[in-house]
């Protein structure tokens, strides 16, 4: 299914001939490609914007990943009762490395194992993205037993860790790939993990697929891709910036895949800190996608909003019986009831990224 035409992209986050009829903007919105291109065009990724805005204490983070969902799970009666389907958010499999902090944003693979094994043994059934959005797209309930499973970003570890268990287990995944950092020798310049692109820590464990691991990937009968725009960074307040990034990394993936309307998922995601929703979901509508996911504790309903569609972040914390709770909507509902202000939401530590030179 897909073209043998390369990825043309450098990890330089350049944009480039994304225009009329090439998935980008209209000839009215020529000079703010310009303006875009001009942003974009990046000797490295110093320039580029990545959020700094109250990253979570690691601590209180890794106590609130732990007990919500296990508050959860007997809090049948709050559970939204409307038919709706859950999709889990994953990013990164790795192993911890002993001596560096613990991997950010990371399911250990044998704990995704035990994960997905467990919620199919409980009667989930794993369906295609693209089936839910069939089903929203005809007016049907979606099935309250069905789960989706996506992956943002394009860490190696996706392939190296990842695919085998989704192939064993017939689990289909959508893949949202960060397009500007396919092949960078660098650690993704948004990962807050400390010990990324350290000497003990494997490479797979933070590097991003190169164009040849993202075919291998993409490859697998159970991998849809999608994107998540070229550069990754923070587009609150820049929605012209953030129409041209996102219309180039869709550029990239036609060009390299023959996708012609990808699925979206927004970079940090929550539609309260005005990651997704509002001015950027209005530019979402002058990109080619086909739909754009946040990461709002929402379940996919019937009547739901094509491009405000709501994820479950899977954790390290979880298992089996809470990523139940949070698919069956307990989880989000005992959230509401609580009045949290609970963030889901990757924050990027450094307002400027360090230059990379050029480890491989
Ligand atoms: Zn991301």
């Amino acid at each position: 299914m897909l073209s043998a035409a390369p990825l043309d992209n450098p990890p330089s986050a350049r944009i480039a001939g994304a225009g009329p009829g090439d998935g980008g903007p209209s000839n009215a919105a020529s000079e703010v490609l310009r303006a875009a291109r001009s942003a974009l065009t990046a000797p490295d990724s110093t320039t580029l914007r990545f959020p700094t805005d109250n990253p979570p204490p690691p601590r209180a983070a890794k106590l609130r990943n732990w007990l919500t969902p296990r508050l959860a799970l007997p809090a049948g009666p709050l559970a939204n009762r409307t038919p709706g389907t859950g999709a889990l958010m994953y990013h990164r499999f790795a192993d911890p490395v002993s001596g560096l902090p613990e991997p950010t944003w990371n399911v250990p693979p044998a704990l995704l194992r035990t994960q997905l094994a467990g919620l199919l043994s409980r009667g989930y059934r794993a369906v295609r993205l693209e089936e839910v959005l069939d089903r929203i797209a005809a007016g049907e309930p979606a099935d309250p037993k069905s789960f989706v499973v996506t992956i943002d970003d394009g860490y190696l570890n996706n392939l190296t860790q990842g695919l085998p268990i989704f192939e064993e287990l017939r689990v289909p995944v959508t893949l949202f790939v960060a397009t500007g950092y396919v092949g960078t020798p660098c650690p993704y310049p948004f990962d807050d993990w400390a010990g990324k692109g350290h000497p003990h820590a494997p490479r797979e464990s933070w590097a991003a697929m190169n164009r040849g691991e993202l075919r291998r990937f993409a490859e697998s009968e159970f991998v849809s891709l999608g994107v998540h725009t070229h550069t990754h960074q923070d587009f609150r307040g820049r929605p012209d910036l953030f129409a041209a990034d996102l219309a180039e990394s869709c550029r990239v993936l036609r060009s390299g895949f023959g996708i012609e309307r990808p699925a979206f998922a927004f970079p940090y995601g929550t539609r309260q800190r005005g990651f997704s929703g509002g001015e950027l979901k209005a530019a979402v509508a002058r990109t080619p996608v086909s739909c754009a996911l946040t990461t709002e504790d929402e379940r996919i309903r019937a009547d739901s909003d094509r491009f405000d569609l709501g994820r479950f972040t899977a954790t390290s914390a979880d298992t089996a019986a809470t990523l139940a709770a949070k698919l069956d909507g307990r989880f989000g509902a005992l959230k509401r009831a609580l009045h949290r202000n609970h963030r889901s939401t990757p924050t990027a530590s450094t307002a400027a990224a360090k230059p990379c030179g050029g480890r491989s």
